[in-house]
């Protein structure tokens, strides 16, 4: 089995790279922070990582930590690697990746849907995109992660996972905003998760009072701002999001929290 150089344990890359060592998958990690392999088998740099490594997946904060990365390692890929960029950073930072790459590397982008608990049970939504010959190699990794959804080509991994994620985050935003009305008004907070959860927005509301999921404000204002310049709602999302800083590492569900807690009646 080819061994697998996995870059990033953040909050979902170390539950990751877990899973496909317990898998049976020889994972070798690397993270700019040293120090949070918890037991996996850390190298001492990214380069270091991925030399001799068949598979390189990346699970990293956004476009700028991947760029980095790719100038860490990009030297150091032999013909016949595969990476497999697993970060949300959007169709632009991929097909960038993709231009740097040395000739004879394949790469598939597969963002997933999902958070920690998911990342650490192989319960994830995969989103792939790449060549069909670079997916199939691929699918092993990403199956062992979650379901694997088949997007298309180069790219469609990536386009599709901020398609998602920015209509998860402004409908997170937007039930946050209902509920901080519904307190304004005085309404018993029961009663209102009762019939708001009745109706189209139950998973919303759901993922907006969720105690579980650690998805870092910072993060959701990271993807909305990926999408936004084709309407008004998700630039008025990620200045939302963006005008809290000291909720950035919080997860998303505390925004709504703090909107709750400013909750006022609406005047009229
Ligand atoms: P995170 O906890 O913030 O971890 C980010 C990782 O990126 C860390 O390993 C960090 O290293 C690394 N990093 C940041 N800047 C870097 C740089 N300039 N150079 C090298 N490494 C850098 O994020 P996460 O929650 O694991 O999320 C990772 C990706 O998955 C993000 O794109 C996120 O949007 C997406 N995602 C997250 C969730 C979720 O629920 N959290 C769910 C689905 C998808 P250090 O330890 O050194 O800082």
């Amino acid at each position: 089995m080819e061994t697998i150089a996995f870059l990033g344990l953040g909050r979902m890359g170390l539950p990751m790279a877990k899973r496909l060592t317990a898998v049976g998958f020889d994972v070798r990690v690397w993270n700019r922070t040293p120090g949070k392999g918890a037991g996996l088998e850390e190298a001492g740099g990214a380069a270091e990582a991925v030399r001799g490594a068949g598979v390189v997946v990346t699970m990293l904060a956004d476009g700028a930590a991947l760029r980095e990365v790719a100038g860490r390692i990009v030297g150091e890929l032999a013909p016949g690697t595969l990476w497999v960029e697993m970060s949300s950073v959007g169709p632009v930072a991929v097909a960038e990746l993709r231009a740097e790459l040395p000739y004879g590397v394949g790469l598939v982008d597969a963002p997933v849907l999902g958070s920690v608990g998911p990342a650490a049970s192989g319960g994830l939504t995969v989103l792939a995109g790449g060549r069909a010959e670079d997916v199939a190699r691929a699918r092993p990794v990403l199956a062992a992660l979650g379901t694997v959804v088949d997007c298309g080509g180069p790219g469609t991994g990536a386009a599709l996972k901020v398609v998602v994620i920015s209509a998860i985050v402004g409908g997170v935003a937007l039930v946050g905003e209902a509920l901080a009305v519904a307190d304004g008004y005085g309404l018993p907070a029961e009663l209102t998760a009762e019939v708001l959860g009745a109706g189209p927005l139950a998973g919303l509301l759901a993922r907006a009072t969720s105690t579980e999921a650690d998805f870092p404000v910072r993060l959701a204002a990271k993807d909305v701002a990926l999408a936004a310049g084709t309407g008004p709602v998700l630039a008025a999302v990620a200045e939302g999001l963006n005008s809290r800083p000291g909720l950035a590492e919080q997860d998303l569900a505390r925004y709504v929290d703090a909107l709750r807690a400013e909750a006022a009646a609406p005047a009229r």
